[in-house]
């Protein structure tokens, strides 16, 4: 049976070990990824703090399809067809298949006037977002660029990333006048939070000295400044755009049905309208249980996405997936610190930080 694996996201990293470790005869699986490596966001704060180099968050993709008997193809999917079977790949070839499976998560969703858009880094995807920050940083180092960073959207990404870039920028000896601005479009930082977590965020934010601005949309961009709507001016030399999450365009073009975008599955990660097609992580609509685009989620499906590819070379009947009601959300405050929330409480304790970098290790070594 010959399966296609589109996109080296968090679900596939976990389904290939979990593939690796029970090899299954009748399988002639492949993945198909534009990079050789894929990045792992959990330690993309870290990163962007100073605290670990950009190779501390990539998982090399070549030999972990070696372990689980696939073939690693680098091209990027750019058409699936799933009636004919059949995906097209960026360097022009067809490639047949019997069941497919998509996890190339999503992309930074860009709400914004074209100057904005022009001059904007999104923070996705992950790799070139950490390639343009770490050139940022060389070129403040190097005094070519002010320390000026403004962050589009202050939801979880956005104010971890604030308070990385700041402590990063803050620990340049030599460099002064560090202005980090964090911009939200509603009324209030992470808006859908829990009251305790948007409360010590807004603490932790203020202490690191950045500036808030809410009910702030970007009217205009130039190389140094963000217009605002209320007429403010923002300094940015370093635009960051972490406004939430869209799907790629071309999945619309699948036929797959979709929600806002993303392809609707149900309780078997199977597309509702083409069961030959899974989907996962951030790609995913969980139609049956809807849950905000996180890598936890995406984590989870990969050890059922890898028992579904097991059944169906056993002709069993395939197992249910069954997404958690909430998860332990660890965010990191730039200094070696980090909260925890869960159930809409929040601590702030020192051993934290610690037990996050445990979790994001363990993922990366297994
Ligand atoms: C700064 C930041 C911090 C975050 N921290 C956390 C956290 O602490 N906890 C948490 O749960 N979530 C966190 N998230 C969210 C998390 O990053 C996503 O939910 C997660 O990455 C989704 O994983 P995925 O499997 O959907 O795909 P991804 O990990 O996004 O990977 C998709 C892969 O598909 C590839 N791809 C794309 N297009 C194609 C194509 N056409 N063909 C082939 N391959 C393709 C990409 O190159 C990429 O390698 C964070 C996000 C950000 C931005």
């Amino acid at each position: 049976m010959r399966i296609l694996l589109i996109g080296g996201g968090h679900t596939h990293v976990v389904a290939l070990r979990h593939l690796a470790r029970k090899p299954q005869a009748g399988l002639d699986l492949h993945l198909v990824s534009p990079d050789s490596t894929t990045s792992y966001s959990g330690l993309l704060p870290g990163h962007v703090a100073g605290h670990w180099p950009r190779n501390a968050l990539e998982i090399p993709l070549e030999p972990l399809c070696k372990a689980a008997g696939a073939t690693f193809h680098i091209a990027k999917a750019t058409h699936l067809d799933p009636s004919k079977r059949e995906a097209i790949f960026s360097d022009g070839r067809q490639f047949g298949f019997d069941h497919a499976s998509l996890d190339i998560g999503a992309i930074a969703a860009i709400d914004a006037p074209e100057s904005l858009k022009a001059r904007g880094v999104p923070v996705k995807p992950l790799g070139i977002f950490a390639d343009r920050w770490m050139e940022f940083v060389a070129d403040v180092r190097s005094q070519t660029r002010p320390p000026h960073v403004a962050i589009v959207g202050a939801g979880t990404a956005g104010i971890e990333l604030a308070l990385s870039m700041k402590y990063h920028l803050d620990n340049i000896a030599a460099v002064q006048s560090v202005c980090v601005s964090l911009l939200e479009r509603s009324d209030c930082i992470l808006p859908g939070a829990s009251d305790s977590l948007r409360r010590q965020l807004a603490r932790a934010l203020a202490k690191a000295g950045i500036v808030i601005k809410t009910s702030a949309s970007v009217t205009d961009a130039t190389d140094d400044t963000l217009l605002l709507n209320s007429g403010e001016t923002v300094p940015s030399r370093f635009t960051v755009l972490a406004s939430g999450a869209r799907p790629y365009p071309w999945l619309a073009e699948t036929g797959l049905e979709t929600h806002v975008g993303f392809i609707v599955v149900d309780e078997t990660l199977r597309s509702v309208s083409h069961p030959a097609i899974f989907a996962c992580g951030d790609t995913a609509h969980l139609g049956f249980a809807p849950k905000p685009k996180a890598g936890v989620y995406a984590v989870r499906q990969g050890p059922v996405l890898a028992e579904q590819i097991i059944r169906l070379i056993k002709g069993e009947a395939l197992t249910t997936y069954r997404p958690q009601l909430d998860y332990l959300k660890l965010v990191s405050l730039g200094h070696r610190r980090a909260l925890a929330e869960k159930w809409g409480l929040t601590l702030n304790l020192p051993g934290l930080w610690s037990l996050k970098r445990h979790i994001d290790l363990k993922f990366m070594e297994n």
